[in-house]
């Protein structure tokens, strides 16, 4: 205990992974027994589950959360040269499948409180040729999806739910991935619910999208041979499908730990908000999950370098705000374009958050942030 204690990584997939490890290795036999290596059982079994888990109707498995916003870009009919709104702050991907379509990101602010795409601002952003709008849940706290899906609906645009980084979260009691016209969520193995690879799926309620999404991933076929359509091959993996059958059981009860956790920090760090330490926040109409534990400081960085002399590993999420980085100069935004995504990506630091982190290590984690002040 005194070792962890004097070492905090910032992440460690071990005390989730160990707790399925042995029935992985028991199913992973089943399977060469089987010889079921793609889709199969096991992966309509997992959708099935991941469905129900999510309260929508329809879930299908892809190979990636990049992916499954892709797919989901292009069965909502997306097309070459159409406008998508993205926040201006989230996780790349989220513009990077827009451009892969052939659309164009149009980035909204967000708000300096949720870190979500500001809905204030949707409207402005509106052209003849929006087709969408991704609303992302970031850090594990939902968008304000009602105001969005009021907005969408005004002017008829599809709503896709970026839910890589919020499974289980709720919204007005209502789950991530079930709130949008089509959802897409990853399984990158860090997130809540993580694979031991590259995982994906896309969530709807819809018929259409569902058939037209599980027909896109696996070559445009409807079944073998038939192709109505033309596709890609984004198939959820038969053994990533396997290790996630097991792990969604346990998925509530890792996000509860991480909000035990994060209402510990809350608790202990909150007298540093009156010295400008700024603390996440989570309206009282949602269900906060946590992903991340992101505090923002003027002096990020200093702060940063304290904690790693003391052994304690933060990350930024996400450290140069997508409009200014070099993969988007063709679009010409320029610094103060979106100031709030600029303020997150100059003062956010994301601090150690995973089930299996301990109450010992929250509070010496707490402890040296009040010297750094206090120094
Ligand atoms: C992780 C993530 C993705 C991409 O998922 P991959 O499985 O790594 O492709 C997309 N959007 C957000 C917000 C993410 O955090």
């Amino acid at each position: 205990m005194h070792q962890a204690k004097n070492n905090v990584p910032f992440v460690s997939l071990s005390p989730v992974n160990d707790s399925v490890r042995a029935a992985f290795a028991s199913k992973l036999s089943q399977l060469f027994d089987a010889s079921e290596y793609i889709l199969g059982k096991e992966v309509l079994d997992f959708e099935e589950k991941f469905a129900a888990y999510c309260n929508a109707q329809y879930a299908i498995g892809v190979n990636s959360g990049f992916d499954a916003l892709k797919v989901a870009l292009k069965v909502v009919g997306v097309q070459p040269n159409d406008e998508v709104i993205v926040p201006a702050h989230t996780f790349i991907a989220t513009w990077m499948a827009v451009t892969d379509v052939g659309a164009i990101p149009v980035p909204v602010d967000c708000g300096i409180d949720t870190y979500n795409i500001d809905p204030d601002l949707l409207e402005a952003a509106i052209t003849p040729t929006t087709k969408a709008i991704i609303a992302v849940h970031i850090y594990g706290l939902p968008a304000q999806m009602d105001a969005i899906l009021q907005i969408a609906s005004k002017y008829n645009l599809k709503v896709i739910e970026d839910n890589a980084q919020a499974q289980g979260a709720t919204y007005n009691g209502l789950l991530t991935g079930s709130m949008g016209h089509i959802n897409a969520t990853s399984f990158y193995p860090s997130k809540n619910l993580g694979a031991i690879g590259d995982a994906g799926a896309i969530t709807t309620n819809h018929s259409d999208l569902d058939e037209a999404a599980r027909a896109f991933r696996n070559y445009g076929s409807v079944q073998k041979y038939v192709h109505q359509s033309i596709g890609i091959n984004s198939r959820l993996d038969t053994i990533q499908a396997a290790f996630l059958n097991l792990k969604l059981d346990y998925l509530d009860s890792w996000n509860n730990e991480r909000i035990q956790l994060a209402q510990l920090y809350n608790g202990t760090l909150h007298d540093l908000t009156a010295k400008g330490l700024v603390l996440p926040y989570c309206p009282p109409n949602a269900k906060h999950v946590y992903h991340l534990y992101v505090v923002r400081i003027a002096k990020r960085n200093e702060l940063q370098q304290y904690l790693a002399a003391r052994g304690i590993q933060t990350l930024i999420h996400y450290p140069i705000a997508i409009h200014l980085q070099q993969a988007y100069a063709q679009l010409g935004y320029k610094p103060g374009d979106f100031k709030i995504a600029e303020e997150i990506a100059e003062t956010a630091l994301s601090l150690p958050i995973y089930p299996g982190l301990t109450i010992e290590q929250v509070h010496f984690v707490c402890d040296a942030i009040s010297e750094f002040f206090n120094s």
